[in-house]
């Protein structure tokens, strides 16, 4: 067998592929693009596009296209053929310069919010030379951005790329007050732990649920779930493990670092980790992942659930978001170093973070709101819908101090002096341990943890990273001015914490007693995405975003109106195939034991006295389900008519959230109980026993 060594990257246009390909002036020129930004000559992307031409057509490829992710959440994609005719009647293969850099698909079916007025459908891509090309069957993807025709953004990768700017510009000025003047740029680095669900092929096409939404609408829990702990970690079965193998060897051709797989808390639950990269790189590479994880289960007979809630009453699935800023010289700013400077350097970043965080709370919050992940939050096993940020008890210890101007653990008796002492070191232990806390420092970096599985990490970079510059802005605009840096510094990391201490909670977030906490320290508890999302349109959160250039105004009501129709259109769906498989499969299933039964005690009785007390009392408890499921049925049916005439999106989500969600509740809940006392053989689909514990 090949070496992974060999075959890594062997897919990809990446630098070591660029310097053999490229001559010296035009490889410089596109560095230079790719590490500064620079624009990009016109005979520079011809070279680069003839270039990656033939080093795709030497691997096979015979398209290419430019890859975006429109705000549907998935990657959108149209292929061109290289082939170009010849005088001869043959054909040649051309991509020239312009193609690679500019395409101009009709963007007028993808989602703009009402930004992109329907007789103006032309949209453009733009080449993102900052990630790397690839090959994937037979075609090579340029990924790029997406924009209307008047250059507004129609995707997620231009405002991550807008917010990583605005957090470059505003730390490199915080660093100069540091005296570091050789710094040239400052990226956000993340890496996602990605969770995602296993079930068996055949199965899975028996249930309408899964087919059309991605998690299962009915199921009553099977008699064991995930109470024993046997799954975390443990070992893997062997087609599972096939499995992994098949998609490293995937993912390793495209580049992409997968590091880290293992087995998660529920029953046929796993997760990938990849190695963290520039958070750009990293957005693609997990949306490419996500992909790549679903087409190759199906090569095992296999189908991968990338949904936030497949299962109810067992653990839903999130991805963590770990999150580090650090200089192009290699320098973590979110490590605390080990001098005395570095130390003051790393609070100052470190009081940004929480600042950012407890300032912008709604932002994070809707920035991973969507109507598979209400499901996880706040439903006691995901983070709650409340934020806040573990430090861990030695970092809040140093905080305390700063803030009470007191020595730090009691052993030296002047008060702590930034700039002058020497911090403790943390342990990645003391840091690392609380598992509930929806935003944690794990030593030298964030982990936010409220992603769904599904979502793309784009949005909630971008309102992290913009929170952040603003903050970083704020403390810049200050400090520059200031005539004593080391006092004003000491005055605002003071400041700043006596300010927002508030957000910072190291206990267990799963337990009620910090709501209620939570409540009380004024933190915002926003419970599902009706709730959220109106807030990205705050007058603060209008004026931050588009202040830092992240969004227009305009942009960011389209955003909202996007996310919130993805949320109700995403419920309906859901609301008719609940009502489709309550009508045609699981009340004419019961239905049918009910009356099988019911014959057979006629039959019984016909031959004999007994009094068939366990099937009458069976035909009569099934009888009142049938009724129970009808009604409720009926009840839903009348949710989803009134929803279809609500034209005001707002209202839309609020009648989700407040009539449809508890209708289905009710039918759910009704079907449950009638599958507990259905004989197994009448079911129509396969239940989650066999869902859970079939790979
Ligand atoms: P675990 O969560 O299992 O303890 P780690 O926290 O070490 O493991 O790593 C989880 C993820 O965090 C991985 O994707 C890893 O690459 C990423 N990571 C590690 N260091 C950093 C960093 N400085 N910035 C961003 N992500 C990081
Ligand atoms: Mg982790």
């Amino acid at each position: 067998m090949e070496k992974v060594t060999e075959y890594f990257g062997s897919m990809v246009f990446d630098d070591r592929i660029m310097k053999a390909t490229l001559s010296e002036k035009v490889y410089k020129s596109l560095k230079r693009t790719i590490d500064r930004g620079t624009p990009l000559d016109i005979s520079v992307a011809n070279a680069v596009a003839a270039a990656m031409k033939d080093w795709a057509i030497e691997l096979g490829a015979t398209h290419y296209t430019h890859w975006f992710q429109p705000m549907t959440g998935v990657t959108a994609e149209k292929h061109d053929s290289f082939i170009s005719p010849a005088p001869d009647g043959r054909v040649i293969m051309e991509f020239s310069g312009k193609e690679l850099v500019k395409g101009e698909p009709d963007a007028s079916s993808f989602p703009s919010g009402g930004l992109r007025a329907t007789f103006e459908a032309r949209g453009y891509t733009a080449w993102d030379p900052t990630s790397y090309a690839f090959i994937k069957d037979g075609t090579l993807y340029i990924p790029t951005a997406f924009c209307s025709y008047t250059g507004e953004a129609l995707d997620k990768k231009v405002p991550l790329l807008r917010s990583m700017e605005a957090l470059n510009k505003q730390a490199i000025r915080i660093l100069k007050l540091f005296g570091n003047t050789s710094v040239k740029s400052v990226k956000t680095s993340v890496g996602p732990e990605q969770e995602y669900f296993l079930v068996d092929r055949d199965m899975w096409k028996k249930r309408k649920d899964l087919i059309m939404t991605g998690r299962t609408l009915f199921g009553a829990m099977p008699p064991k779930g995930q109470e024993m702990d046997d799954h975390y970690f443990g070992s893997i079965k062997p087609r599972v493990a096939e499995y992994m193998a098949d998609l490293d060897r995937e993912l390793w051709k495209l580049g992409i670092l997968a590091k880290t797989k293992h087995n998660e808390v529920a029953p046929a639950q796993h997760e990938l980790a990849p190695i963290y990269d520039t958070t750009n790189i990293a957005a693609d590479h997990n949306q490419l992942t996500m992909e790549i994880m679903q087409k190759v289960a199906l090569r095992h007979n296999l189908v991968c659930l990338l949904h936030e809630k497949p299962f109810a009453g067992v653990n839903g699935s999130g991805k963590h978001n770990n999150w580090s800023i650090s200089t192009d010289a290699g320098e973590n700013l979110l490590s605390p170093g080990e001098t005395p400077a570095e130390n003051a350097q790393f609070l100052l970043f470190l009081a940004a973070v929480i600042k950012a965080v407890d300032d912008y709370q709604d932002l994070l919050r809707l920035s991973v709101a969507t109507a598979g992940n209400d499901h996880r939050l706040g439903a006691n096993e995901a983070p709650p819908a409340v934020i806040s940020i573990f430090l861990g008890d030695e970092l809040t210890a140093v905080l305390d101090a700063i803030e009470a101007d007191k020595p730090y653990g009691g052993t030296k008796k002047e008060k702590m002096q930034l700039g002058v002492d020497v911090l403790p070191k943390f342990s990645k232990d003391s840091t690392d341990r609380n598992r509930t806390s929806p935003f944690a420092f794990t030593g030298n970096k964030f982990e936010f943890r409220m992603l769904g599985s599904s979502n793309s990490i784009s949005c909630a970079n971008i309102h992290l990273n913009a929170a952040v510059a603003e903050v970083l802005k704020q403390f810049a605009d200050k400090l520059e001015k200031a005539k004593d840096f080391n006092k004003a510094l000491h005055d605002l990391i003071r400041k700043t914490i006596k300010d927002h201490k508030r957000i910072i909670f190291n206990g267990n977030g799963y337990d009620d007693s910090w709501i209620k906490e939570a409540e009380k320290r004024g933190l915002m508890n926003l419970k599902t995405t009706a709730d959220a999302m109106p807030h990205i349109c705050d007058k603060k959160n209008v004026d931050m975003l588009t202040s830092h250039g992240i969004f227009t105004e305009a942009e960011i009501f389209s955003r909202r109106d996007i996310m919130l129709e993805n949320y109700v259109k995403t419920v309906n769906i859901e609301a008719v195939t609940m009502v489709d498989m309550a009508r045609k499969e699981i009340i004419p299933a019961v239905a049918k034991f009910a009356a099988d039964t019911a014959s057979a005690v006629s039959v019984k009785k016909s031959v004999s006295k007994a009094a068939c007390k366990y099937e009458t009392k069976l035909v009569t408890e099934l009888s009142e389900l049938i009724d129970e499921m009808d009604a409720a049925t009926t009840k839903l049916e009348a949710a989803i008519a009134k929803f279809k005439g609500i034209s005001d999106i707002i209202k839309a989500s609020e009648f989700v959230r407040d009539t449809m969600i508890p209708a289905m509740d009710k039918l759910r809940s009704a079907a449950d109980k009638a599958e507990t006392v259905t004989a197994e053989d009448y079911y129509p689909f396969p239940t989650y026993d066999k869902l859970l514990f079939g790979v």
